[in-house]
């Protein structure tokens, strides 16, 4: 009897009555690991109305109740962390190691969840008139919700609902249909710490249970992460119904390499950040942008990303696993084929790549290409493969303009040993997340996840003090009182005889 992924309506685990479902596999094997129901609408309104529900009593439990919560739960993650990166590693194919990774990455936002009280404290000013004082209350906004991609199971819901329900909030999750069964781990954590009933659901589904979840009159706000195409459609159906949305987005991040880079430094951080988690990580590089003759290093490159090979999750030599379905990794072939048509030279092609003992895993090899131009399909589309194209310019000045002409502005990173260069690069690149001479640079979560432009819609960015303003309103209260000393009851000292 196949698994039946459950959702979590009310402090329940239930089943769902639909009969749209999908397997659920494993992306190594094509083993089915269970099936995941897409919820009926009355299942839809029934989480809301119980997240409604308990938003009456939970915005009335004391800010350090709910800090307390989320440290009970980080204590819960932590102690189950290997049991969370098994189960991640099976859904998503990710090395243990990368697994573990995700979900210690969710962990942090938790422990930030956990430093609420200050994150809600508002601003006073006595005597703004005669008599008359001005102060601020940050206030939970209702039911929110969370729409989070298959690439970090672990860390995205993790950058939502902590957050979100520290602040006051209640919250439906709808994670990845492709990936259901850590977030099902993750909610039973979280009743398992103590959150009381009602105050996360979660629900499965497609575009039609987020349609529902987007156009509720009960929902107030709205955070996504996931591919460009199905941001804009969520953060134009959300906002046109009114409510508060964020979108995190797609990406296509370059690492401009200066001459002057240590060039060890620089070989070993392409290799980590192109084919890491098989490339499909919003901030990993998929472009090597160098500045000046980058032919030594090139083949330097090759050499090493071709160490660097797929495999299962606990084979401890494998670099990074499958990629998440067989319709993922034809995609991913399609594009290299296309780069070798439209001009580009391969100097490596995983289109061939094979796992003993794994006939059926959607592997791609390490890929590498070079004389790489901004009109090919391989620069313009986000491949979300352990795909790398390598391009060349003269100046720093060209690298900064040829990034700025792109849409989106998720991450980027230079590698230089000069502080002119990076002073000049970190001034005028319109790109949220700039790493000097680090790779990939997700910012911990006390700062935000502050991607830019086509990466991002919105006003308000991931976790960090953003996110508390995202989840919050701010209440302004004026007030006016007079003192009188009270009437004298006359008499003097009491009589105590
Ligand atoms: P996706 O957009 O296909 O799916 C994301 C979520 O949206 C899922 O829950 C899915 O069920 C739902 N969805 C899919 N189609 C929909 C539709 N038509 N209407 C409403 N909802 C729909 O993304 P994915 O393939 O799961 O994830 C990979 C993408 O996520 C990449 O583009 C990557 O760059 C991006 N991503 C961005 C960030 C960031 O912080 N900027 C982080 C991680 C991943």
């Amino acid at each position: 009897m196949t698994r039946q992924v459950p959702l979590f309506i009310n402090g329940e685990f239930v089943q769902s009555a639909s009969n749209d479902k999908r397997d659920v596999l494993n992306p190594a094997t094509q083993a089915v690991l269970a099936e995941v129901p897409f919820a009926t609408p009355d299942e839809v309104d029934v989480a809301v109305a119980s997240a409604k529900d308990a938003f009456q009593t939970w915005r009335d439990v004391p800010v350090a109740e709910r800090a307390r919560l989320m440290m009970r739960y980080q204590a819960l993650l932590k102690a189950y962390h290997d049991e969370l990166g098994e189960i991640l590693a099976h859904d998503t194919g990710k090395t243990f190691e990368d697994a573990k990774g995700d979900v210690w990455r969710g962990i942090e936002v938790v422990e930030q969840a956990a430093n609420i009280p200050s994150n809600m404290m508002g601003e006073t000013v006595e005597n703004v008139a005669n008599g008359i004082d001005t102060y601020t209350y940050i206030q939970p906004l209702g039911v929110c919700v969370g729409i989070t991609p298959f690439n970090f199971p672990a860390m995205i819901p993790l950058w939502m609902f902590p957050l979100a329900i520290a602040a006051g909030n209640t919250f439906v999750l709808k994670p990845s249909e492709q990936v259901p069964l850590t977030p099902v781990r993750l909610v039973e954590l979280f009743i398992e710490a103590g959150a009381p009933k009602g105050v996360l659901n979660m629900v499965h589904g497609g575009p039609d249970q987020v349609n529902q979840l987007l156009e509720h009159p009960d929902v107030r706000a709205a955070s996504f992460v996931g591919s460009s195409h199905v941001g804009e459609h969520i953060y134009r159906t959300g906002t046109a119904a009114g409510k508060r949305v964020q979108c995190m987005m797609g990406a296509k991040n370059h690492m401009v390499i200066m001459p002057d880079a240590d060039p060890n430094a620089v070989l070993n951080a392409l290799v980590g950040s192109s084919v890491g988690a098989g490339g499909q990580r919003c901030m990993g590089i998929s472009v090597a942008m160098f500045v000046g003759d980058s032919s030594q290093l090139i083949d330097a490159l090759a050499e090493r990303l071709a160490t660097a090979q797929p495999g299962v999750w606990d084979d401890a030599s494998a670099s990074y696993g499958p990629l998440i379905s067989p319709q993922a990794r034809e995609r991913v072939l399609g594009l290299i084929s296309k780069g070798t048509e439209e001009g580009a030279t391969c100097l490596l092609d995983g289109s061939d790549c094979t796992v003993d003992g794994y006939p059926d895993g959607n592997w791609v090899g390490p890929t590498l290409f070079k004389d790489v131009t901004p009109e090919m399909s391989i620069y313009k589309e986000e491949i979300f493969g352990p795909v790398l194209c390598c391009m060349q310019v003269e100046t720093l000045e060209e690298a900064i303009a040829q990034i700025n002409s792109l849409e989106v502005g998720n991450g980027v990173s230079l590698f230089t040993a000069s502080g002119g260069a990076a002073r000049k690069f970190q001034h005028e690149i319109l790109v949220g997340q700039v790493g000097i001479n680090i790779p990939i640079p997700v910012p911990l979560p006390f700062f935000s996840f502050t991607g830019w432009r086509g990466s991002f819609r919105g006003d308000l960015h991931a976790y960090g003090k953003q996110a508390v303003r995202f989840y919050t309103e701010t209440k302004t209260i004026t007030a006016k009182w007079s003192f009188q000393e009270p009437a004298a009851t006359g008499g003097g000292q009491p009589n105590m005889s």
